[in-house]
């Protein structure tokens, strides 16, 4: 490719609308460009990192034994009413009607369509397993689109759907993908974890989500050092903190004016934290959920929804609050309304070892304290519903734990029947019975993944591509284009690179060479050969890696030979 004709508009300045590093680098390198919120189009360069990785996934997915398929993007609404997933997936859902009024989405995964796709046609347990994928943009109306590519409302993902015979079936499709999932992030050159995430009514360890790690990630997972436990916050269930026994005291009504927040509490009560006792409230599909957990610890809501059950978590609202005898400020479960259908209390296993502690009154401006909840909180149903901290031993060997940021790129899980029996979905075993399919879903987040690699590999510069995914693996740039012999050595060793099966590319703009220098660093091609005047009195070139900063000087005769060498050995460590 010739620079003079690349489609490639970089910018000067650092654009305003971008709050992370990728997005910035992105717009800046003439990779993307958005349309509207949470929309992008992707020019050549932002075009050919997408068909790379989307490369790698599929040579992995073949290899692993799943088929490539194309389903449609606009799903009717049927089959996600036969799920009930019309109304659970909420107002992230595009929702679209044709002339004859009837009800359509735009697909934010498929696994109502594939379901239905394979029930007529699957039906005997001698075709399976069968492993499905596609490479597709889904469209999601996401609350907050943001970080451009990593939270978008249209973005390409690599769907894949299993169904096997039974349980040990499913197990071994999933942990085929799982492999097969390490193998796509590790040829792209991410420093990912797989983690444990929560796998709601399944239950068990059947999902995992791979993060890279990077400070712009929205996910927090805890990992261990000691034993490699590595979850999602939300999965991973923190050990009791049991509090140190104390002679027990009266409980007693106290006034504090002006502490509604723990802080404050603590502040002026001079109460430590660890013995302060903080309540929030949820509503869960109406339901009205109070969750009791230490001052200093934080709810776990998927937890709680665990706990409850329900599709819908939001903040209860004030009114609420007070027609179950709560006062905002100054909750607990003292003084509180009677529980039933629409009202329920959850304390946090942490909470019941607290001695002689201080909670809400329910009451403005007055506290409780000497409350030792085993004794005072008789109507509590209690369970793990607290978030882990860097306080906590590990849930596995109790070793030290750390928290770190994470950017979910991908994530397997296995299904069991929700989709197959809601569906009908099954086939004739061995003996003529009809049974359910067992399904996993498994996804890949191709144009985040794009996104991840850059947080994780930049500099003041611009971006350092990992050779696997680079838009174009090298650059040759003559110093100056005007100089005919430059020139020509400069064209010599990129028709040589390019006859050598490399992605290359030659800058044969009439710039200042600083310009072509700083367009090479913020594209982030791996490998730079520079022909400088140098090459008339050696013969020789330079050759710079960007990402170690490494230089070397070559002969013409042996430039194009060396950069295969490098791109070679810098691929093979997934540099
Ligand atoms: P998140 O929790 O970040 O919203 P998710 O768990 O809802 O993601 P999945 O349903 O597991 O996402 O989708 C599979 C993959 O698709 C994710 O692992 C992620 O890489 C990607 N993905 C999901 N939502 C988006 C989005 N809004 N923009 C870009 N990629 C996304
Ligand atoms: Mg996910």
């Amino acid at each position: 490719m010739l620079a003079s004709q690349l489609y490639c508009p970089t910018l000067r300045d650092d654009p305003a609308e971008a709050d992370v590093v990728s997005h910035k680098l992105m717009l800046k390198a003439g990779m993307i460009r958005k349309s509207a919120a949470g929309l992008y189009s992707f020019l050549p360069l932002g075009r050919r990192v997408v068909l790379k990785i989307e490369a790698i996934v599929r040579r992995e997915m073949d290899g692993a034994g799943a088929q490539e398929v194309m389903m449609p993007i606009v799903q009717p609404a049927e089959i996600w009413k036969e799920t009930g997933r019309w109304d659970v997936y909420g107002p992230e859902m595009f929702k679209l009607s044709d002339r004859h009024d009837n009800e359509y989405c735009l697909g934010p995964t498929h696994e109502e369509l594939i379901t239905t796709l394979v029930r007529s046609e699957l039906r005997s347990y001698k075709q399976l397993p069968v492993n499905l994928y596609q490479m597709q943009n889904k469209y999601r109306d996401e609350i907050r689109p943001r970080f451009g590519l990593m939270r978008s409302r249209e973005f390409v993902m690599k769907d894949a759907y299993t169904f096997d015979i039974d349980k040990a079936g499913m197990i071994k499709s999933y942990e085929n993908m799982y492999n097969a999932y390490c193998r796509v992030f590790d040829a792209c050159g991410l420093d990912y974890r797989p983690v444990l995430a929560d796998s709601g009514q399944i239950g068990g360890n059947y999902s995992h989500e791979f993060m890279a790690l990077a400070e712009a990630g929205e996910a927090d997972i805890v990992t261990c050092n000691e034993c490699g436990f590595a979850a999602n916050v939300e999965k991973a269930v923190p050990k009791a903190l049991i509090g140190k026994k104390e002679e027990l005291r009266e409980a007693e009504c106290f006034a504090t004016p002006a502490c509604a927040t723990i802080q404050d509490l603590v502040e002026v009560t001079g109460t430590p934290v660890e013995k302060t006792i903080k309540a929030v409230a949820f509503d869960i599909d109406g339901k009205l959920v109070l969750v009791m957990v230490r001052g200093d610890h934080e709810v776990n809501d998927v937890a709680v929804q665990n706990l409850v059950g329900g599709n819908e978590v939001t903040p209860a609202t004030p009114e609420q609050l007070r027609a179950h005898g709560l006062e905002p400020g100054y909750m607990s479960p003292l003084n509180a309304g009677k529980q039933g259908d629409d009202f329920v209390i959850l304390a946090d296993e942490t909470v019941m070892h607290i001695y002689n502690g201080v909670t809400g009154a329910n009451k403005h401006g007055y506290h409780y304290r000497n409350v030792t909840p085993s004794r005072d909180f008789t109507n509590v149903t209690v369970g793990t519903v607290r978030l882990i901290t860097e306080h906590d031993e590990c849930p596995e060997c109790g070793g030290h734990v750390q928290l770190t940021q994470g950017i979910e790129v991908g994530q397997v899980f296995g299904l069991g029947t929700k989709y197959s029996e809601a569906l009908h979905a099954g086939f004739l075993d061995k003996d003529g019975q009809s049974r359910p399919f067992y399904m996993g879903c498994y996804g890949i987040g191709v144009t985040r993944t794009m996104a991840a690699a850059i947080e994780q590999l930049h500099d003041d510069n611009g971006i350092i591509w990992p050779v696997a995914i680079a838009p174009y693996e090298a650059v040759v740039l003559p110093v100056n284009v005007k100089d005919a012999e430059m020139a020509a050595v400069a064209e010599g060793i990129y028709k040589e690179l390019q006859a050598a099966g490399v992605d290359a590319i030659f800058d044969d703009r009439e710039e200042r060479a600083g310009v072509k220098f700083n367009d090479a660093d913020l594209i982030g091609y791996p490998v730079r050969v520079t022909v400088g005047n140098t090459v008339k009195d050696t013969g020789e070139v330079e050759i710079k890696l960007r990402r170690s900063g490494a230089e070397e000087q070559v002969t013409v005769a042996e430039a194009a030979k060396r950069v295969c060498e490098i791109l070679t050995e810098l691929r093979n460590k997934n540099m």
